[in-house]
Protein backbone atom coordinates (compact mmCIF):
# COMPACT_ATOMS: atom_id res chain seq x y z
CA UNK A 1 0.00 0.00 0.00
CA UNK A 2 2.76 2.63 0.67
CA UNK A 3 3.86 1.98 -2.86
CA UNK A 4 0.27 3.26 -4.52
CA UNK A 5 0.31 6.05 -2.31
CA UNK A 6 3.75 7.09 -3.02
CA UNK A 7 2.90 6.74 -6.97
CA UNK A 8 0.27 9.25 -6.64
CA UNK A 9 2.19 12.35 -8.12
CA UNK A 10 3.87 10.42 -10.45
CA UNK A 11 3.25 10.79 -13.91
CA UNK A 12 0.82 7.90 -15.61
CA UNK A 13 4.19 5.68 -16.91
CA UNK A 14 5.90 5.84 -13.46
CA UNK A 15 2.65 5.29 -11.44
CA UNK A 16 2.13 2.35 -13.57
CA UNK A 17 5.42 0.84 -13.56
CA UNK A 18 5.64 1.57 -10.13
CA UNK A 19 2.05 -0.54 -9.01
CA UNK A 20 3.25 -3.07 -11.60
CA UNK A 21 6.24 -3.26 -9.82
CA UNK A 22 5.20 -3.48 -6.36
CA UNK A 23 2.25 -5.99 -6.97
CA UNK A 24 2.52 -8.02 -10.31
CA UNK A 25 4.27 -11.46 -10.31
CA UNK A 26 4.70 -11.98 -14.41
CA UNK A 27 4.71 -15.07 -15.99
CA UNK A 28 8.34 -15.83 -17.16
CA UNK A 29 10.21 -13.26 -16.10
CA UNK A 30 12.87 -13.24 -13.54
CA UNK A 31 10.56 -10.56 -10.96
CA UNK A 32 13.93 -9.15 -9.41
CA UNK A 33 14.89 -7.59 -13.28
CA UNK A 34 11.31 -5.73 -13.09
CA UNK A 35 12.12 -4.13 -10.11
CA UNK A 36 13.36 0.17 -10.57
CA UNK A 37 10.36 0.15 -12.81
CA UNK A 38 12.11 -1.57 -15.72
CA UNK A 39 8.72 -2.66 -17.21
CA UNK A 40 7.04 -0.94 -20.56
CA UNK A 41 3.73 -0.42 -20.51
CA UNK A 42 1.32 -1.44 -23.42
CA UNK A 43 -1.56 1.02 -23.20
CA UNK A 44 -3.03 0.47 -26.62
CA UNK A 45 -3.05 -0.88 -30.01
CA UNK A 46 -4.31 -0.76 -33.58
CA UNK A 47 -3.64 -3.09 -36.53
CA UNK A 48 -0.42 -4.20 -36.33
CA UNK A 49 1.00 -1.04 -34.13
CA UNK A 50 1.31 -1.06 -30.25
CA UNK A 51 1.61 1.80 -28.43
CA UNK A 52 3.09 2.37 -24.59
CA UNK A 53 1.99 4.41 -22.38
CA UNK A 54 4.70 7.53 -23.16
CA UNK A 55 3.20 7.27 -26.86
CA UNK A 56 5.84 5.46 -28.80
CA UNK A 57 4.74 3.59 -31.64
CA UNK A 58 6.18 -0.21 -31.78
CA UNK A 59 5.62 -2.86 -34.92
CA UNK A 60 4.33 -5.96 -33.41
CA UNK A 61 5.85 -8.69 -34.84
CA UNK A 62 4.96 -11.39 -32.39
CA UNK A 63 0.95 -10.67 -32.99
CA UNK A 64 1.09 -10.21 -29.06
CA UNK A 65 2.50 -13.49 -28.30
CA UNK A 66 1.53 -15.42 -31.57
CA UNK A 67 -2.25 -14.88 -31.36
CA UNK A 68 -3.56 -11.37 -32.75
CA UNK A 69 -3.55 -12.96 -35.88
CA UNK A 70 -6.38 -10.28 -37.31
CA UNK A 71 -4.79 -7.62 -35.78
CA UNK A 72 -5.49 -5.38 -33.11
CA UNK A 73 -9.33 -3.14 -33.12
CA UNK A 74 -11.08 -5.10 -35.49
CA UNK A 75 -14.81 -4.03 -35.21
CA UNK A 76 -16.35 -7.44 -35.98
CA UNK A 77 -14.84 -9.04 -33.16
CA UNK A 78 -15.43 -5.89 -30.56
CA UNK A 79 -18.96 -5.84 -32.08
CA UNK A 80 -19.96 -9.06 -31.37
CA UNK A 81 -18.18 -9.88 -27.95
CA UNK A 82 -20.36 -6.84 -26.36
CA UNK A 83 -23.62 -8.06 -28.06
CA UNK A 84 -23.27 -11.49 -26.96
CA UNK A 85 -21.55 -10.21 -23.49
CA UNK A 86 -25.24 -8.12 -23.50
CA UNK A 87 -27.38 -11.24 -24.67
CA UNK A 88 -25.89 -14.05 -22.14
CA UNK A 89 -22.42 -13.11 -20.31
CA UNK A 90 -22.40 -16.76 -18.82
CA UNK A 91 -23.77 -19.99 -18.84
CA UNK A 92 -22.29 -23.37 -18.64
CA UNK A 93 -22.12 -26.82 -20.90
CA UNK A 94 -22.26 -29.34 -17.79
CA UNK A 95 -25.76 -29.69 -17.27
CA UNK A 96 -27.20 -30.64 -20.97
CA UNK A 97 -27.09 -27.22 -21.71
CA UNK A 98 -25.47 -25.61 -24.68
CA UNK A 99 -25.82 -21.96 -26.08
CA UNK A 100 -25.81 -20.55 -29.65
CA UNK A 101 -21.86 -19.49 -29.67
CA UNK A 102 -20.51 -22.81 -27.99
CA UNK A 103 -22.76 -24.74 -30.91
CA UNK A 104 -21.94 -21.96 -33.67
CA UNK A 105 -18.40 -22.51 -32.79
CA UNK A 106 -17.85 -26.14 -33.09
CA UNK A 107 -20.08 -26.41 -35.92
CA UNK A 108 -17.68 -23.81 -37.95
CA UNK A 109 -14.34 -25.33 -36.66
CA UNK A 110 -15.23 -28.71 -38.16
CA UNK A 111 -16.00 -26.49 -41.51
CA UNK A 112 -12.76 -24.62 -41.62
CA UNK A 113 -10.70 -27.99 -39.94
CA UNK A 114 -9.87 -31.20 -42.35
CA UNK A 115 -12.84 -33.60 -43.38
CA UNK A 116 -12.67 -35.93 -40.19
CA UNK A 117 -12.47 -33.38 -37.60
CA UNK A 118 -15.63 -32.84 -36.82
CA UNK A 119 -15.75 -32.34 -32.82
CA UNK A 120 -14.32 -29.85 -30.55
CA UNK A 121 -13.60 -30.16 -26.63
CA UNK A 122 -13.41 -26.46 -25.55
CA UNK A 123 -10.78 -25.17 -23.26
CA UNK A 124 -9.32 -21.64 -22.49
CA UNK A 125 -6.29 -21.75 -23.08
CA UNK A 126 -3.72 -24.15 -24.88
CA UNK A 127 -2.06 -25.60 -21.72
CA UNK A 128 -5.79 -26.59 -20.79
CA UNK A 129 -6.27 -28.04 -24.08
CA UNK A 130 -2.73 -29.92 -23.76
CA UNK A 131 -4.34 -31.09 -20.43
CA UNK A 132 -7.52 -32.51 -22.05
CA UNK A 133 -5.31 -34.02 -24.52
CA UNK A 134 -3.87 -36.39 -21.96
CA UNK A 135 -6.85 -37.35 -20.22
CA UNK A 136 -8.77 -38.16 -23.16
CA UNK A 137 -5.82 -40.21 -24.64
CA UNK A 138 -5.68 -42.30 -22.13
CA UNK A 139 -9.43 -42.31 -21.82
CA UNK A 140 -9.63 -43.34 -25.42
CA UNK A 141 -7.06 -46.42 -24.85
CA UNK A 142 -9.07 -46.85 -21.52
CA UNK A 143 -11.96 -48.00 -22.91
CA UNK A 144 -10.88 -49.78 -25.95
CA UNK A 145 -9.30 -52.27 -22.97
CA UNK A 146 -5.91 -51.51 -23.58
CA UNK A 147 -5.35 -49.69 -20.11
CA UNK A 148 -1.48 -50.12 -20.25
CA UNK A 149 -1.38 -47.91 -23.53
CA UNK A 150 -0.18 -44.94 -21.49
CA UNK A 151 2.85 -43.34 -22.86
CA UNK A 152 2.83 -40.27 -24.67
CA UNK A 153 6.20 -39.50 -26.86
CA UNK A 154 6.95 -36.05 -27.32
CA UNK A 155 10.68 -33.96 -28.09
CA UNK A 156 12.95 -31.93 -26.75
CA UNK A 157 12.00 -28.24 -26.54
CA UNK A 158 8.75 -28.44 -27.46
CA UNK A 159 6.38 -26.54 -26.10
CA UNK A 160 2.58 -27.48 -25.16
CA UNK A 161 1.78 -25.19 -22.18
CA UNK A 162 2.61 -24.29 -18.31
CA UNK A 163 0.18 -26.29 -16.31
CA UNK A 164 1.90 -29.98 -15.19
CA UNK A 165 0.30 -31.75 -17.17
CA UNK A 166 1.21 -29.46 -20.43
CA UNK A 167 4.55 -28.52 -19.36
CA UNK A 168 5.49 -32.26 -19.23
CA UNK A 169 4.06 -32.76 -22.28
CA UNK A 170 6.72 -29.87 -23.34
CA UNK A 171 10.31 -30.37 -23.53
CA UNK A 172 11.34 -27.18 -21.96
CA UNK A 173 14.34 -28.47 -19.45
CA UNK A 174 13.96 -25.33 -17.12
CA UNK A 175 10.30 -25.61 -16.95
CA UNK A 176 10.97 -29.86 -15.54
CA UNK A 177 13.51 -28.56 -13.25
CA UNK A 178 11.27 -26.36 -11.47
CA UNK A 179 8.10 -27.81 -11.88
CA UNK A 180 9.11 -31.44 -12.54
CA UNK A 181 7.50 -33.93 -14.91
CA UNK A 182 4.38 -36.52 -14.82
CA UNK A 183 5.31 -40.18 -15.09
CA UNK A 184 4.15 -41.48 -18.61
CA UNK A 185 5.83 -38.90 -20.96
CA UNK A 186 9.30 -39.17 -22.42
CA UNK A 187 11.13 -37.10 -25.28
CA UNK A 188 12.92 -37.76 -28.50
CA UNK A 189 14.96 -35.78 -30.56
CA UNK A 190 13.76 -32.49 -31.71
CA UNK A 191 14.79 -31.70 -35.79
CA UNK A 192 16.84 -28.84 -34.80
CA UNK A 193 19.05 -29.41 -38.13
CA UNK A 194 21.62 -25.86 -37.64
CA UNK A 195 21.46 -26.28 -33.95
CA UNK A 196 23.08 -29.85 -34.00
CA UNK A 197 24.97 -28.52 -37.25
CA UNK A 198 26.72 -26.12 -34.37
CA UNK A 199 26.82 -28.38 -31.63
CA UNK A 200 28.73 -31.14 -33.87
CA UNK A 201 31.46 -29.22 -35.62
CA UNK A 202 30.74 -31.46 -38.45
CA UNK A 203 29.35 -31.55 -41.85
CA UNK A 204 25.40 -32.47 -41.35
CA UNK A 205 23.38 -33.18 -43.85
CA UNK A 206 20.18 -31.96 -43.09
CA UNK A 207 17.78 -34.63 -44.57
CA UNK A 208 19.93 -37.02 -43.08
CA UNK A 209 19.52 -35.84 -40.05
CA UNK A 210 15.65 -35.26 -40.59
CA UNK A 211 15.25 -38.79 -41.08
CA UNK A 212 17.50 -40.26 -38.59
CA UNK A 213 15.76 -37.46 -35.92
CA UNK A 214 11.87 -39.07 -36.97
CA UNK A 215 13.56 -42.87 -36.70
CA UNK A 216 14.28 -41.59 -33.16
CA UNK A 217 10.24 -42.04 -32.48
CA UNK A 218 10.15 -45.36 -34.03
CA UNK A 219 12.57 -46.49 -32.03
CA UNK A 220 11.27 -45.16 -28.60
CA UNK A 221 8.18 -46.92 -29.74
CA UNK A 222 10.37 -50.14 -29.79
CA UNK A 223 12.23 -49.42 -26.37
CA UNK A 224 8.98 -49.26 -24.51
CA UNK A 225 7.06 -51.77 -26.62
CA UNK A 226 4.14 -50.39 -28.78
CA UNK A 227 1.94 -52.29 -26.36
CA UNK A 228 2.56 -49.27 -23.95
CA UNK A 229 2.80 -46.52 -25.89
CA UNK A 230 -0.14 -44.34 -26.23
CA UNK A 231 0.47 -41.18 -28.52
CA UNK A 232 3.10 -38.81 -30.44
CA UNK A 233 2.72 -35.10 -29.67
CA UNK A 234 4.45 -32.74 -31.84
CA UNK A 235 3.56 -29.16 -33.36
CA UNK A 236 4.02 -28.78 -36.95
CA UNK A 237 6.58 -25.85 -36.18
CA UNK A 238 8.09 -25.95 -33.16
CA UNK A 239 7.18 -22.09 -32.07
CA UNK A 240 8.39 -21.02 -28.47
CA UNK A 241 11.72 -23.72 -28.77
CA UNK A 242 12.69 -21.57 -31.43
CA UNK A 243 10.55 -21.14 -34.55
CA UNK A 244 12.19 -24.74 -36.00
CA UNK A 245 11.12 -25.77 -39.50
CA UNK A 246 12.06 -29.08 -39.68
CA UNK A 247 14.43 -30.37 -42.83
CA UNK A 248 11.95 -31.70 -45.52
CA UNK A 249 12.80 -35.01 -45.03
CA UNK A 250 11.48 -35.42 -41.25
CA UNK A 251 7.58 -35.32 -41.56
CA UNK A 252 7.03 -37.73 -44.28
CA UNK A 253 9.29 -40.36 -42.02
CA UNK A 254 7.00 -39.43 -38.68
CA UNK A 255 3.89 -40.24 -40.69
CA UNK A 256 5.01 -43.36 -41.89
CA UNK A 257 6.11 -44.37 -38.38
CA UNK A 258 2.74 -43.41 -37.06
CA UNK A 259 1.03 -45.18 -40.07
CA UNK A 260 2.96 -48.45 -38.82
CA UNK A 261 2.02 -48.68 -35.14
CA UNK A 262 -1.43 -48.17 -33.51
CA UNK A 263 -0.86 -44.75 -31.82
CA UNK A 264 -3.02 -41.39 -31.45
CA UNK A 265 -0.96 -38.48 -33.08
CA UNK A 266 -1.45 -35.31 -31.50
CA UNK A 267 -0.69 -32.24 -33.82
CA UNK A 268 -0.30 -29.21 -31.11
CA UNK A 269 -1.92 -26.42 -33.74
CA UNK A 270 -1.83 -23.81 -30.78
CA UNK A 271 0.74 -21.69 -32.63
CA UNK A 272 0.44 -23.43 -36.20
CA UNK A 273 -3.56 -23.41 -36.70
CA UNK A 274 -5.23 -20.62 -38.22
CA UNK A 275 -3.79 -19.35 -40.96
CA UNK A 276 -0.12 -18.46 -39.66
CA UNK A 277 1.28 -21.16 -41.93
CA UNK A 278 -0.69 -20.29 -45.12
CA UNK A 279 -3.11 -23.10 -44.18
CA UNK A 280 -6.00 -23.13 -41.50
CA UNK A 281 -3.98 -25.33 -39.92
CA UNK A 282 -0.11 -26.80 -40.38
CA UNK A 283 -0.77 -30.36 -40.80
CA UNK A 284 -2.40 -29.25 -44.65
CA UNK A 285 1.08 -27.60 -45.03
CA UNK A 286 2.44 -31.25 -43.77
CA UNK A 287 -0.18 -33.55 -45.02
CA UNK A 288 -0.41 -34.88 -41.43
CA UNK A 289 -3.91 -36.80 -40.41
CA UNK A 290 -3.82 -35.89 -37.11
CA UNK A 291 -6.20 -37.52 -34.29
CA UNK A 292 -6.12 -34.94 -32.34
CA UNK A 293 -5.39 -31.06 -32.25
CA UNK A 294 -5.19 -28.76 -29.41
CA UNK A 295 -6.19 -25.31 -30.65
CA UNK A 296 -6.00 -21.66 -28.60
CA UNK A 297 -3.91 -18.72 -29.90
CA UNK A 298 -5.25 -17.52 -33.03
CA UNK A 299 -8.47 -18.91 -32.79
CA UNK A 300 -10.12 -15.77 -31.41
CA UNK A 301 -6.93 -13.92 -32.43
CA UNK A 302 -6.55 -13.22 -28.45
CA UNK A 303 -9.29 -10.99 -28.19
CA UNK A 304 -10.08 -13.20 -25.23
CA UNK A 305 -8.99 -16.60 -23.86
CA UNK A 306 -10.32 -19.48 -25.66
CA UNK A 307 -8.77 -22.92 -26.47
CA UNK A 308 -9.88 -26.25 -27.54
CA UNK A 309 -9.12 -29.79 -28.36
CA UNK A 310 -10.03 -30.90 -32.09
CA UNK A 311 -11.11 -34.48 -32.14
CA UNK A 312 -11.31 -36.63 -35.46
CA UNK A 313 -14.18 -39.31 -36.42
CA UNK A 314 -11.87 -42.18 -35.38
CA UNK A 315 -11.36 -41.08 -31.27
CA UNK A 316 -14.69 -39.31 -31.32
CA UNK A 317 -17.06 -42.39 -32.07
CA UNK A 318 -15.01 -44.33 -29.39
CA UNK A 319 -15.49 -41.42 -26.99
CA UNK A 320 -18.80 -40.87 -27.74
CA UNK A 321 -20.24 -44.44 -28.57
CA UNK A 322 -18.48 -46.47 -26.14
CA UNK A 323 -17.09 -43.93 -23.45
CA UNK A 324 -20.10 -43.16 -21.19
CA UNK A 325 -19.07 -40.06 -19.22
CA UNK A 326 -15.84 -38.35 -19.54
CA UNK A 327 -14.87 -36.98 -15.95
CA UNK A 328 -13.49 -33.35 -17.21
CA UNK A 329 -14.33 -30.04 -18.31
CA UNK A 330 -13.86 -26.65 -16.97
CA UNK A 331 -15.98 -23.32 -15.81
CA UNK A 332 -15.08 -21.66 -19.12
CA UNK A 333 -15.47 -24.94 -21.28
CA UNK A 334 -16.88 -23.31 -24.36
CA UNK A 335 -17.86 -19.71 -22.67
CA UNK A 336 -20.03 -17.49 -25.17
CA UNK A 337 -18.40 -14.30 -25.00
CA UNK A 338 -15.49 -15.90 -25.91
CA UNK A 339 -16.91 -18.57 -28.20
CA UNK A 340 -18.45 -15.24 -30.08
CA UNK A 341 -15.02 -13.53 -29.86
CA UNK A 342 -13.99 -16.74 -31.94
CA UNK A 343 -17.13 -16.88 -34.43
CA UNK A 344 -16.34 -13.49 -35.39
CA UNK A 345 -12.70 -14.01 -35.27
CA UNK A 346 -12.81 -17.09 -38.31
CA UNK A 347 -15.90 -15.53 -39.94
CA UNK A 348 -13.44 -12.14 -40.55
CA UNK A 349 -10.75 -14.68 -41.93
CA UNK A 350 -13.15 -15.88 -44.48
CA UNK A 351 -14.58 -12.82 -45.55
CA UNK A 352 -11.29 -11.28 -46.00
CA UNK A 353 -9.43 -14.56 -47.52
CA UNK A 354 -6.72 -13.66 -45.37
CA UNK A 355 -5.64 -17.64 -45.27
CA UNK A 356 -4.95 -17.15 -48.84
CA UNK A 357 -3.62 -13.89 -48.76
CA UNK A 358 -0.99 -15.13 -46.99
CA UNK A 359 -0.16 -18.24 -48.43
CA UNK A 360 -0.20 -16.40 -52.09
CA UNK A 361 1.10 -13.43 -51.21
CA UNK A 362 2.19 -12.24 -47.34
CA UNK A 363 3.93 -15.14 -46.88
CA UNK A 364 6.24 -15.70 -49.53
CA UNK A 365 6.77 -11.57 -49.65
CA UNK A 366 8.21 -11.78 -46.15
CA UNK A 367 9.83 -14.77 -46.09
CA UNK A 368 11.87 -13.76 -49.30
CA UNK A 369 12.58 -10.31 -47.20
CA UNK A 370 13.63 -12.27 -44.23
CA UNK A 371 16.37 -14.59 -46.26
CA UNK A 372 18.21 -10.75 -47.32
CA UNK A 373 18.98 -10.44 -43.30
CA UNK A 374 20.99 -13.81 -44.03
CA UNK A 375 23.83 -11.47 -45.20
CA UNK A 376 24.19 -10.10 -42.01
CA UNK A 377 27.44 -10.54 -40.00
CA UNK A 378 25.64 -11.64 -37.35
CA UNK A 379 23.16 -13.92 -38.61
CA UNK A 380 24.34 -17.79 -38.83
CA UNK A 381 20.49 -18.96 -39.96
CA UNK A 382 17.26 -17.27 -41.23
CA UNK A 383 14.46 -19.98 -41.51
CA UNK A 384 10.74 -19.62 -41.64
CA UNK A 385 7.23 -20.65 -42.88
CA UNK A 386 4.39 -18.71 -43.48
CA UNK A 387 4.22 -15.38 -41.06
CA UNK A 388 6.43 -17.53 -39.06
CA UNK A 389 10.45 -16.36 -39.24
CA UNK A 390 13.77 -17.17 -37.11
CA UNK A 391 16.92 -15.37 -36.84
CA UNK A 392 19.66 -17.00 -35.56
CA UNK A 393 22.54 -14.92 -34.20
CA UNK A 394 26.07 -15.93 -33.92
CA UNK A 395 29.58 -15.25 -33.22
CA UNK A 396 31.23 -17.01 -36.12
CA UNK A 397 28.80 -17.73 -39.35
CA UNK A 398 31.43 -19.04 -41.30
CA UNK A 399 32.49 -22.11 -38.66
CA UNK A 400 28.88 -22.38 -37.55
CA UNK A 401 30.04 -21.15 -33.52
CA UNK A 402 27.24 -19.79 -31.73
CA UNK A 403 27.53 -17.19 -28.86
CA UNK A 404 28.27 -17.97 -25.28
CA UNK A 405 25.28 -17.92 -24.13
CA UNK A 406 25.82 -15.97 -20.42
CA UNK A 407 26.42 -12.68 -22.71
CA UNK A 408 23.01 -12.63 -23.66
CA UNK A 409 23.10 -11.43 -27.42
CA UNK A 410 19.46 -12.50 -27.84
CA UNK A 411 18.34 -10.23 -24.99
CA UNK A 412 20.53 -7.36 -26.53
CA UNK A 413 19.30 -7.58 -29.95
CA UNK A 414 15.42 -7.77 -28.41
CA UNK A 415 16.23 -4.47 -26.34
CA UNK A 416 17.31 -2.50 -29.76
CA UNK A 417 14.61 -4.15 -31.24
CA UNK A 418 12.52 -1.98 -28.75
CA UNK A 419 14.81 1.25 -28.94
CA UNK A 420 14.04 1.19 -32.83
CA UNK A 421 9.84 0.43 -32.80
CA UNK A 422 10.25 -3.23 -33.30
CA UNK A 423 8.71 -5.81 -30.89
CA UNK A 424 10.41 -9.50 -31.80
CA UNK A 425 11.16 -11.96 -29.33
CA UNK A 426 14.23 -13.44 -28.47
CA UNK A 427 14.63 -17.39 -27.66
CA UNK A 428 18.34 -17.64 -26.48
CA UNK A 429 20.15 -15.74 -29.15
CA UNK A 430 17.52 -16.91 -31.66
CA UNK A 431 14.84 -13.81 -32.88
CA UNK A 432 11.62 -14.61 -33.57
CA UNK A 433 8.78 -13.23 -35.42
CA UNK A 434 5.08 -14.35 -35.45
CA UNK A 435 3.39 -10.70 -37.02
CA UNK A 436 -0.24 -10.50 -37.37
CA UNK A 437 -1.49 -12.35 -40.90
CA UNK A 438 -2.61 -8.95 -41.87
CA UNK A 439 0.49 -7.84 -42.22
CA UNK A 440 0.97 -5.63 -45.92
CA UNK A 441 4.33 -5.65 -48.43
CA UNK A 442 4.71 -2.28 -46.90
CA UNK A 443 4.56 -3.30 -43.18
CA UNK A 444 7.33 -5.97 -44.13
CA UNK A 445 9.50 -3.53 -45.40
CA UNK A 446 9.32 -1.51 -42.19
CA UNK A 447 10.03 -4.50 -40.40
CA UNK A 448 13.45 -5.54 -42.54
CA UNK A 449 14.41 -1.82 -41.81
CA UNK A 450 13.78 -1.80 -38.32
CA UNK A 451 15.41 -5.78 -38.07
CA UNK A 452 18.57 -4.26 -39.73
CA UNK A 453 19.24 -1.41 -37.85
CA UNK A 454 19.03 -3.52 -35.05
CA UNK A 455 21.20 -6.13 -36.21
CA UNK A 456 23.57 -3.42 -36.62
CA UNK A 457 22.97 -2.04 -33.61
CA UNK A 458 23.48 -5.55 -31.31
CA UNK A 459 27.07 -5.67 -33.59
CA UNK A 460 28.46 -2.55 -32.45
CA UNK A 461 27.43 -3.29 -28.57
CA UNK A 462 28.96 -6.45 -29.09
CA UNK A 463 31.85 -4.98 -30.58
C1 LIG B 1 1.29 -21.19 -26.25
C2 LIG B 1 1.25 -22.63 -26.55
C3 LIG B 1 0.54 -23.51 -25.73
C4 LIG B 1 -0.08 -23.08 -24.43
O1 LIG B 1 -1.12 -22.18 -24.62
P1 LIG B 1 -1.58 -21.22 -23.39
O2 LIG B 1 -2.80 -20.57 -23.94
O3 LIG B 1 -0.44 -20.28 -23.12
O4 LIG B 1 -1.87 -22.07 -22.24
C5 LIG B 1 0.45 -24.83 -26.13
N1 LIG B 1 1.01 -25.26 -27.25
C6 LIG B 1 1.72 -24.44 -28.06
C7 LIG B 1 2.30 -24.98 -29.33
C8 LIG B 1 1.87 -23.10 -27.72
O5 LIG B 1 2.60 -22.30 -28.50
Amino acid sequence: MTQRFAAMDASNTERWQQLDSAHHLHPFTDPKELKNNAVRIIESAQGIYLTDSDGKEYLDAMAGLWCVNMGYGRQEIIDAVSAQVQQLPYYNAFFKTSHPPAAELSALLSEVSPGYMNHTFFTSSGSEANDTVLRMVWRYWDILGKPEKRVVISRKNAYHGSTIAASSLGGMEDMHKQGGIIPNIVHVEQPYWFGKRCESGADLDAQQFGREVAQSIADKIEELGEGRVAAFIAEPIQGAGGVIVPPESYWPEVKKICAQYDILFVDDEVICGFGRTGHWFGSELYGLKPDLMPIAKGLASGYLPIGGVMVADRVADVLIDQGGEFNHGFTYSGHPVCAAAAIANIKLMQTENIVETVRESTAPYLQKRLRELSDHPLVGEVRGVGMLGAIELVEDKDNYVKFDKARGVGIICRNHCFENNLVMRAVGDTMILSPPLIMQQSDIDVFIERAWKSLDMTQQSLA
